[in-house]
Protein backbone atom coordinates (compact mmCIF):
# COMPACT_ATOMS: atom_id res chain seq x y z
CA UNK A 1 0.00 0.00 0.00
CA UNK A 2 3.18 2.32 0.36
CA UNK A 3 3.47 4.84 3.01
CA UNK A 4 0.42 6.67 4.44
CA UNK A 5 -0.04 10.48 3.55
CA UNK A 6 -2.66 12.57 3.57
CA UNK A 7 -2.99 15.57 1.18
CA UNK A 8 -5.39 18.79 1.66
CA UNK A 9 -5.76 20.98 -1.19
CA UNK A 10 -7.54 23.99 -1.40
CA UNK A 11 -10.15 22.88 0.67
CA UNK A 12 -13.24 24.86 1.67
CA UNK A 13 -16.51 23.86 3.78
CA UNK A 14 -19.87 25.54 4.57
CA UNK A 15 -22.60 24.54 6.66
CA UNK A 16 -25.88 26.30 5.08
CA UNK A 17 -24.28 29.56 4.68
CA UNK A 18 -21.72 29.19 7.16
CA UNK A 19 -18.13 29.33 5.89
CA UNK A 20 -16.41 27.02 8.61
CA UNK A 21 -13.26 26.10 6.06
CA UNK A 22 -11.70 28.73 3.63
CA UNK A 23 -8.58 26.88 1.70
CA UNK A 24 -6.99 24.82 3.90
CA UNK A 25 -4.16 23.01 2.72
CA UNK A 26 -2.36 20.55 4.61
CA UNK A 27 0.04 17.48 4.07
CA UNK A 28 0.79 14.79 6.82
CA UNK A 29 3.62 12.51 6.25
CA UNK A 30 4.08 9.45 7.55
CA UNK A 31 4.78 9.28 11.48
CA UNK A 32 4.19 12.89 12.20
CA UNK A 33 2.47 14.00 14.69
CA UNK A 34 0.38 16.87 14.20
CA UNK A 35 -1.68 19.13 16.96
CA UNK A 36 -4.15 21.23 15.75
CA UNK A 37 -4.91 24.21 17.98
CA UNK A 38 -7.42 27.13 17.42
CA UNK A 39 -10.55 28.55 19.26
CA UNK A 40 -13.62 26.80 19.61
CA UNK A 41 -15.82 26.71 16.02
CA UNK A 42 -12.53 27.11 14.49
CA UNK A 43 -13.21 24.26 12.25
CA UNK A 44 -10.71 21.52 13.69
CA UNK A 45 -13.44 18.57 13.97
CA UNK A 46 -14.42 19.19 10.71
CA UNK A 47 -10.83 19.27 9.02
CA UNK A 48 -10.32 15.64 10.92
CA UNK A 49 -14.03 14.68 9.88
CA UNK A 50 -13.88 14.83 6.48
CA UNK A 51 -9.99 12.77 6.06
CA UNK A 52 -12.11 9.90 8.07
CA UNK A 53 -15.12 10.80 5.22
CA UNK A 54 -17.65 11.80 8.19
CA UNK A 55 -17.89 14.85 6.31
CA UNK A 56 -17.73 16.05 3.00
CA UNK A 57 -15.81 19.25 1.40
CA UNK A 58 -18.27 22.07 -0.10
CA UNK A 59 -14.92 22.25 -2.97
CA UNK A 60 -11.41 20.95 -2.88
CA UNK A 61 -9.80 17.56 -3.00
CA UNK A 62 -8.71 15.66 -0.30
CA UNK A 63 -6.00 12.42 -0.91
CA UNK A 64 -5.14 9.79 0.95
CA UNK A 65 -1.73 7.78 -0.29
CA UNK A 66 -2.61 9.52 -3.58
CA UNK A 67 -6.22 8.66 -4.27
CA UNK A 68 -9.06 11.44 -3.85
CA UNK A 69 -11.60 10.96 -1.38
CA UNK A 70 -14.09 12.52 -3.70
CA UNK A 71 -15.48 13.12 -7.33
CA UNK A 72 -16.90 15.70 -8.92
CA UNK A 73 -20.33 15.38 -10.07
CA UNK A 74 -21.98 17.04 -13.04
CA UNK A 75 -23.70 19.70 -10.98
CA UNK A 76 -20.03 20.72 -9.56
CA UNK A 77 -21.34 18.13 -6.57
CA UNK A 78 -18.61 16.47 -4.69
CA UNK A 79 -19.09 12.83 -3.49
CA UNK A 80 -17.48 10.07 -1.86
CA UNK A 81 -15.68 7.81 -3.82
CA UNK A 82 -16.61 4.59 -4.18
CA UNK A 83 -17.55 2.21 -1.17
CA UNK A 84 -14.48 -0.39 -1.63
CA UNK A 85 -11.96 2.56 -1.99
CA UNK A 86 -13.90 4.44 0.64
CA UNK A 87 -13.46 1.11 2.77
CA UNK A 88 -9.68 0.80 2.29
CA UNK A 89 -8.97 4.34 3.01
CA UNK A 90 -11.31 4.42 6.15
CA UNK A 91 -9.22 1.07 7.03
CA UNK A 92 -6.24 2.93 7.42
CA UNK A 93 -7.66 5.79 9.52
CA UNK A 94 -8.68 5.71 13.02
CA UNK A 95 -10.78 7.99 15.21
CA UNK A 96 -11.31 8.40 18.75
CA UNK A 97 -13.96 11.03 19.73
CA UNK A 98 -14.46 13.29 22.91
CA UNK A 99 -17.57 11.35 24.12
CA UNK A 100 -16.25 7.62 23.42
CA UNK A 101 -18.57 6.39 21.28
CA UNK A 102 -18.53 2.85 22.82
CA UNK A 103 -21.09 -0.10 22.48
CA UNK A 104 -22.98 0.47 25.81
CA UNK A 105 -24.83 -2.97 25.07
CA UNK A 106 -21.19 -4.73 24.55
CA UNK A 107 -18.52 -5.64 26.55
CA UNK A 108 -15.32 -4.01 27.01
CA UNK A 109 -13.82 -6.97 24.71
CA UNK A 110 -16.46 -7.03 22.13
CA UNK A 111 -16.17 -3.42 21.77
CA UNK A 112 -12.95 -3.85 20.18
CA UNK A 113 -13.91 -7.07 18.27
CA UNK A 114 -16.50 -5.58 16.61
CA UNK A 115 -14.82 -3.72 13.48
CA UNK A 116 -11.87 -6.50 12.92
CA UNK A 117 -14.83 -9.48 12.35
CA UNK A 118 -16.94 -7.28 10.53
CA UNK A 119 -15.03 -5.01 8.54
CA UNK A 120 -11.65 -6.90 7.84
CA UNK A 121 -13.93 -10.15 8.56
CA UNK A 122 -11.08 -11.61 11.05
CA UNK A 123 -11.67 -14.77 12.50
CA UNK A 124 -13.11 -14.44 16.30
CA UNK A 125 -10.09 -15.98 17.42
CA UNK A 126 -7.52 -13.29 15.74
CA UNK A 127 -9.90 -10.42 16.56
CA UNK A 128 -10.26 -11.56 20.02
CA UNK A 129 -6.67 -11.91 20.53
CA UNK A 130 -5.62 -8.75 18.90
CA UNK A 131 -7.85 -7.26 20.79
CA UNK A 132 -6.88 -8.73 24.70
CA UNK A 133 -3.46 -7.64 23.26
CA UNK A 134 -4.45 -3.91 22.72
CA UNK A 135 -6.51 -3.51 25.92
CA UNK A 136 -3.79 -4.75 27.39
CA UNK A 137 -1.25 -1.64 26.26
CA UNK A 138 -3.92 0.69 27.08
CA UNK A 139 -3.78 -0.58 30.84
CA UNK A 140 -7.29 -2.33 30.66
CA UNK A 141 -6.26 -6.27 30.24
CA UNK A 142 -8.16 -6.89 33.70
CA UNK A 143 -11.40 -5.02 32.43
CA UNK A 144 -12.08 -7.38 29.33
CA UNK A 145 -15.82 -8.10 30.63
CA UNK A 146 -16.60 -5.59 32.27
CA UNK A 147 -19.54 -2.98 30.24
CA UNK A 148 -18.92 0.71 29.45
CA UNK A 149 -21.14 1.99 31.96
CA UNK A 150 -19.14 0.21 34.62
CA UNK A 151 -15.87 2.02 33.76
CA UNK A 152 -14.55 5.56 34.51
CA UNK A 153 -14.26 8.58 31.78
CA UNK A 154 -10.30 7.70 31.48
CA UNK A 155 -11.06 4.03 31.04
CA UNK A 156 -13.48 4.51 28.26
CA UNK A 157 -11.18 7.02 26.35
CA UNK A 158 -8.91 3.98 26.96
CA UNK A 159 -11.26 1.39 25.20
CA UNK A 160 -12.29 3.51 22.26
CA UNK A 161 -8.39 3.80 21.46
CA UNK A 162 -8.34 0.25 22.11
CA UNK A 163 -10.94 -0.49 19.52
CA UNK A 164 -9.00 2.42 17.25
CA UNK A 165 -5.47 0.39 17.76
CA UNK A 166 -7.12 -3.15 16.74
CA UNK A 167 -7.32 -2.12 12.91
CA UNK A 168 -3.57 -0.97 12.88
CA UNK A 169 -4.42 2.10 11.66
CA UNK A 170 -1.63 4.18 9.53
CA UNK A 171 -2.91 7.44 11.30
CA UNK A 172 -4.84 8.03 14.24
CA UNK A 173 -7.18 10.96 14.89
CA UNK A 174 -8.24 12.30 18.07
CA UNK A 175 -10.74 14.58 18.99
CA UNK A 176 -10.47 16.40 21.94
CA UNK A 177 -10.15 13.18 23.49
CA UNK A 178 -9.59 14.76 27.13
CA UNK A 179 -12.02 17.48 27.30
CA UNK A 180 -15.23 15.41 28.35
CA UNK A 181 -13.17 14.38 31.04
CA UNK A 182 -12.75 14.97 34.81
CA UNK A 183 -9.47 16.44 35.45
CA UNK A 184 -7.73 13.81 37.47
CA UNK A 185 -8.03 11.29 34.86
CA UNK A 186 -7.15 13.55 31.98
CA UNK A 187 -3.53 12.16 32.68
CA UNK A 188 -4.07 8.54 32.41
CA UNK A 189 -5.43 9.48 28.75
CA UNK A 190 -2.34 11.62 27.52
CA UNK A 191 -0.04 8.68 28.79
CA UNK A 192 -1.50 6.36 26.41
CA UNK A 193 -1.30 8.63 23.39
CA UNK A 194 2.14 9.32 24.36
CA UNK A 195 3.31 6.07 24.11
CA UNK A 196 1.47 5.79 20.83
CA UNK A 197 3.36 8.77 20.12
CA UNK A 198 6.80 7.67 21.68
CA UNK A 199 6.39 4.35 19.61
CA UNK A 200 6.60 6.20 16.43
CA UNK A 201 5.15 4.79 13.62
CA UNK A 202 1.66 5.78 13.43
CA UNK A 203 1.10 9.49 12.04
CA UNK A 204 -1.42 11.31 14.23
CA UNK A 205 -3.75 14.29 14.59
CA UNK A 206 -4.42 15.91 17.85
CA UNK A 207 -7.21 18.45 18.06
CA UNK A 208 -6.57 19.48 21.45
CA UNK A 209 -6.42 22.47 24.40
CA UNK A 210 -3.27 20.82 26.22
CA UNK A 211 -0.88 23.11 25.20
CA UNK A 212 2.07 21.77 26.95
CA UNK A 213 0.86 18.03 25.89
CA UNK A 214 1.15 19.69 22.19
CA UNK A 215 4.25 20.82 22.88
CA UNK A 216 5.94 17.97 24.22
CA UNK A 217 4.60 15.16 21.56
CA UNK A 218 3.83 17.48 18.30
CA UNK A 219 6.33 17.98 15.46
CA UNK A 220 4.23 20.24 14.22
CA UNK A 221 1.31 22.69 15.42
CA UNK A 222 -1.26 24.07 13.21
CA UNK A 223 -3.26 27.31 14.38
CA UNK A 224 -6.67 27.54 13.03
CA UNK A 225 -8.27 30.77 12.87
CA UNK A 226 -11.63 31.94 10.85
CA UNK A 227 -11.22 29.24 8.28
CA UNK A 228 -7.75 29.20 7.23
CA UNK A 229 -4.68 27.91 9.20
CA UNK A 230 -2.86 31.14 10.38
CA UNK A 231 0.33 29.75 11.44
CA UNK A 232 2.00 26.95 11.54
CA UNK A 233 5.40 25.30 12.63
CA UNK A 234 7.99 23.48 15.27
CA UNK A 235 5.61 23.56 19.10
CA UNK A 236 8.64 25.50 20.19
CA UNK A 237 7.77 28.32 17.78
CA UNK A 238 4.31 28.36 17.75
CA UNK A 239 3.55 27.99 20.98
CA UNK A 240 6.47 29.65 22.73
CA UNK A 241 6.94 32.04 20.37
CA UNK A 242 4.20 32.86 18.45
CA UNK A 243 4.11 35.88 16.13
CA UNK A 244 0.65 36.58 15.18
CA UNK A 245 -1.44 38.47 18.02
CA UNK A 246 -4.40 36.47 17.12
CA UNK A 247 -2.07 33.71 18.01
CA UNK A 248 -0.44 34.87 21.29
CA UNK A 249 -4.30 36.06 22.45
CA UNK A 250 -5.42 32.78 21.75
CA UNK A 251 -2.70 31.20 23.85
CA UNK A 252 -2.82 33.95 26.70
CA UNK A 253 -5.63 32.20 27.45
CA UNK A 254 -4.19 29.27 28.54
CA UNK A 255 -1.81 30.23 30.88
P1 LIG B 1 -14.05 23.15 16.35
O1 LIG B 1 -13.72 21.70 16.32
O2 LIG B 1 -12.89 24.02 15.99
O3 LIG B 1 -14.71 23.59 17.62
P2 LIG B 1 -16.07 22.42 14.43
O4 LIG B 1 -15.33 21.86 13.27
O5 LIG B 1 -16.70 21.47 15.38
O6 LIG B 1 -15.11 23.43 15.20
O7 LIG B 1 -17.22 23.37 13.91
C1 LIG B 1 -16.96 24.51 13.13
C2 LIG B 1 -18.27 25.24 12.84
O8 LIG B 1 -19.10 24.45 12.02
C3 LIG B 1 -19.06 25.56 14.09
O9 LIG B 1 -19.59 26.84 13.94
C4 LIG B 1 -20.16 24.51 14.08
O10 LIG B 1 -21.31 24.98 14.69
C5 LIG B 1 -20.36 24.28 12.60
N1 LIG B 1 -20.82 22.93 12.29
C6 LIG B 1 -20.11 21.79 12.48
N2 LIG B 1 -20.82 20.71 12.07
C7 LIG B 1 -22.00 21.17 11.63
C8 LIG B 1 -23.17 20.56 11.06
N3 LIG B 1 -23.24 19.24 10.87
N4 LIG B 1 -24.18 21.36 10.71
C9 LIG B 1 -24.12 22.70 10.87
N5 LIG B 1 -23.05 23.34 11.39
C10 LIG B 1 -22.01 22.60 11.76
Amino acid sequence: MGEFVAKYRDVHKSFGDVKVLRGIDLDISPSEKVALIGPSGSGKTTIIRMLMTLDTPTSGTIEVNGRNLWHMEKNNELLPANEKHLREVRGDIGMVFQHFNLFPHLTVLKNCMTAPINVRKESKETAKQRSIEMLEKVGLGDKLNHYPSQLSGGQKQRVAMARALVMRPKIMLFDEVTSALDPELVGEVLEVIRDLAEEGEMAMILVTHEMDFALDIADRVLFLNDGVIEAEGPPSEILKNPESKRLKDFLSRFT
